[in-house]
């Protein structure tokens, strides 16, 4: 067991004693009496007015009162849609996008990509007749492209301005320069409690209209000592709570895909054990990439006598909404991208929160009735460990992406643009020197053809590279199903706990000499063979889903290579010009044995070939890898066997042919010659 003490009381605007919300029963009653009874509701004609009077407006509200989903109605009911304007929504995440429309659809009884749809990255949603459009904030910003006027817009609102994405980032400085110009769109800026005076100021002192906040009061609880196990100690209070505490739902908070699902194995597993001696537990796993049925789980009211456990990652902690949660665990951390623009490598590390975190969190366990949050450190941990915000995105990521973007709209002079939060030169200016190495800008750091190209799919610009270039080695079949895979590429492998051994030995038999893409490649044309069946998913522990990903985001890859001009050749087989034709794009994700260890080869870090790679076991000498995580070592994932020549022929401007040179090359030249020939 674990002991918790209540520290402190996070204030509600409500009496503990407050009438409770509507039961779920009475909900199902009316949809439209929930929507009458949000707290946005008794503002709908003042905010209606602010809009009218203003260009550009910054709401703010606790989440839950209903910014995302009623407002975009009010201007829809209001006329905003007439003669086909639209409104657009974006959002941080591809789950709150597809969630939120789905449920802004069923509150207005229409189909779902009718008059309400959604966009995300491979999957549209939307028709002729949408005019209520949610979608990422990485689709908008791409759809400046097209419209960089968003003349069809008479509304955009930017949701969740809080989370401050990268992309949310750069779409204020391109809205706040098309407002300038123009009387329409009306931009509104909804946020939570955070950072609105920020946001304000940035758009020239706009006015912030508040919605006043409806919560109960929530009890917090801290441990008495640090934890060590986290993942234990969230099971244990979780149990904990579950065992004595009266009915209410309870919300976890993990920081990514593996922690909740290991959390909820746990979970299951001893419930199981302690059988019937408790309550029913309804174990429910929520993070970006879940399956949508299991997602519509989430929403469902809980069977009476049972508990539910929402298992999830930071995306529960603004931009859903869960009904119910009484209880909410937290530990204290979420997973960060960070970004060395010095060794240009971007990683994605559990780090604990900033104190902005833990108060939302809270916050979640006091919208339907009084709630408690245990928290999963010690209150002393609270005060003198944590950050007091969290860094903006644009401060830990790579930039590539969004300056080929920028380029591509005409924004030649970056550092001048205007941000929030400008980024480091020095991110800006590596941004710059990758994409003149890749080819896409000139000298001059203008955008070229190929550059303008390669801006069109929504891909990184290294892997659009790579699929442009496949043309050239004559296998953009192969390239093509590769890059769909690669953009899955984290969730293909199915591994279940008490299935290891089988699911491991089945993913060995996907193994081919060469490297991971070209594993990624073996399990797609199999599977493609089997007709695209469930079945062999089942019994080759690949994930279904995944696959199904991979095969959409292949057929729109397909589609952008067709406007473009590419045409599509297979490789019969070959598969050596498979790997040359990735070589253009990730020439600077190198890595180089030497003795013992690999570095990379122009920054000379030490890196270690993922254990779920096919090379584990092997080392090459020259190898490339896809991305680099940083866990508890800097890992390569996704690595293939390369030449060093390759990466002359490929990146003259960017290898100086002494930097590749090999210092065993002449005894083991004939070895390998060899191997490789095998290889074939
Ligand atoms: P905000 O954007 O201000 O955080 P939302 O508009 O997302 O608020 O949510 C408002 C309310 O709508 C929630 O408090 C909840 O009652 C309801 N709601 C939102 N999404 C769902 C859903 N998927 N299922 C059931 N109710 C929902
Ligand atoms: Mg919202």
């Amino acid at each position: 067991t674990m002991e918790f003490v209540r520290a402190t009381q996070l204030r509600g605007d409500e009496e503990p004693s407050a009438p409770p919300a509507p039961t779920q029963a009475q909900q199902k009653e009316s949809i439209q009496a929930v929507r009458r009874s949000l707290p946005v509701f008794p503002f709908r004609e003042e905010l209606l007015a602010a809009i009218a009077n203003h260009q550009v407006l910054i709401i703010e509200g606790e989440t839950g009162s209903g910014k995302t989903t009623q407002i975009p109605q009010y201007l829809f009911e209001e006329g905003y849609t007439r003669k086909g304007m639209k409104i657009a929504c974006p959002q941080p995440g591809r789950v709150a996008a597809m969630s939120v429309a789905a449920r802004v659809a069923r509150e207005m009884g229409v189909k779902l990509g009718s008059e309400v749809g959604y966009s995300i990255r491979f999957e549209d949603c939307t028709s002729e007749r949408t005019v209520l459009r949610y979608m990422t904030d990485g689709m908008l910003l791409r759809e400046f492209l097209s419209e960089p006027d968003l003349a069809s817009c008479s509304v955009v609102m930017v949701d969740e301005a809080h989370e401050r994405t990268l992309h949310t980032d750069i779409l204020f400085g391109l809205i706040k320069d098309v407002a300038r110009f123009r009387p329409e769109p009306k931009v509104l800026v909804a946020s939570a409690t955070l950072d609105t005076a920020r946001f304000s100021a940035f758009f020239d002192d706009a006015p912030i209209f508040r919605i006043p906040g409806r919560r109960f009061p929530v009890d917090i609880f801290y441990t008495k000592a640090p934890e060590a196990d986290c993942l234990e100690a969230c099971v244990v209070s979780v149990l904990q709570i579950h065992v004595p505490q009266p009915p209410g739902d309870i919300l976890v908070f993990l920081p990514g895909r593996e922690e909740i699902g290991a959390a909820c194995e746990m979970l299951q597993d001893r419930c199981r054990r302690l059988g019937s001696k408790i309550r029913e537990l309804l174990v429910l796993p929520i993070y970006a990439n879940l399956p949508s049925d299991m997602q519509a789980r989430i929403s469902q009211p809980t069977p009476p006598g049972a508990r539910k456990v929402v298992v999830a990652t930071n995306i529960a902690e603004t931009s859903l909404t869960i009904e119910g949660i009484i209880y909410v665990v937290d530990p204290g951390f979420c997973k960060q991208k960070s970004y060395n623009p010095r060794t240009g490598m971007e990683s994605l590390t559990v780090t604990p929160c900033s104190k902005a975190s833990p108060n939302q969190r809270a916050g979640r366990a006091g919208r339907v009735a009084a709630g408690k949050c245990f928290r999963l450190y010690t209150a002393w941990a609270y005060q003198h460990e944590l950050e007091e915000t969290t860094v903006p995105e644009i401060h830990r990521t790579s930039l590539g992406n969004v300056v080929l973007l920028l380029k591509s709209l005409g924004i030649h002079d970056l550092m001048h643009l205007d941000f929030l939060d400008p980024p480091p030169y020095e991110t800006l200016l590596l941004a710059l020197e990758q994409l003149y190495a890749l080819g896409a800008l000139n000298p001059l750091g203008e955008l070229t053809t190929s550059g303008r190209k390669r801006a069109e799919p929504p891909v990184d610009p290294m892997l659009s590279k790579m699929i442009l270039a496949s043309e050239k080695y004559g296998c953009s079949e192969e390239t093509l199903t590769g890059a769909a895979m690669l953009s899955v590429n984290n969730s293909i492998f199915y591994r279940p706990k008490d299935k290891v051994v089988h699911a491991d030995n089945a993913r060995v038999n996907f193994f081919l000499p060469g490297g991971d893409h070209l594993v990624l490649l073996n399990v797609y044309t199999q599977w493609a063979e089997s007709g695209y069946s469930s079945q062999w998913c089942y019994e080759n522990f690949v994930q279904f889903r995944s696959m199904r990903r991979a095969r959409d985001v292949r057929e729109q890859l397909e589609g952008l290579l067709e406007r473009v001009e590419v045409g599509l050749s297979p490789c019969q087989g070959d598969y050596i010009r498979v790997r040359k034709a990735i070589t253009p794009g990730y020439f600077s994700h190198t890595a180089r044995w030497t003795r013992s260890a690999y570095r990379t080869v122009k920054q000379q870090q030490t890196v270690f070939i993922h254990p779920n790679s096919s090379h584990f076991e092997e080392q090459p000498r020259w190898l490339l890898y896809h991305e680099l995580v940083l866990t508890t070592k800097e890992f390569m994932r996704q690595v293939l066997e390369i030449e060093s020549i390759w990466l002359l022929e490929v990146a003259p401007h960017y290898y100086k042919a002494k930097e590749l040179e090999d210092p065993h090359a002449k005894k083991m030249s004939k070895k390998i010659g060899k191997t490789r020939e095998e290889l074939g």
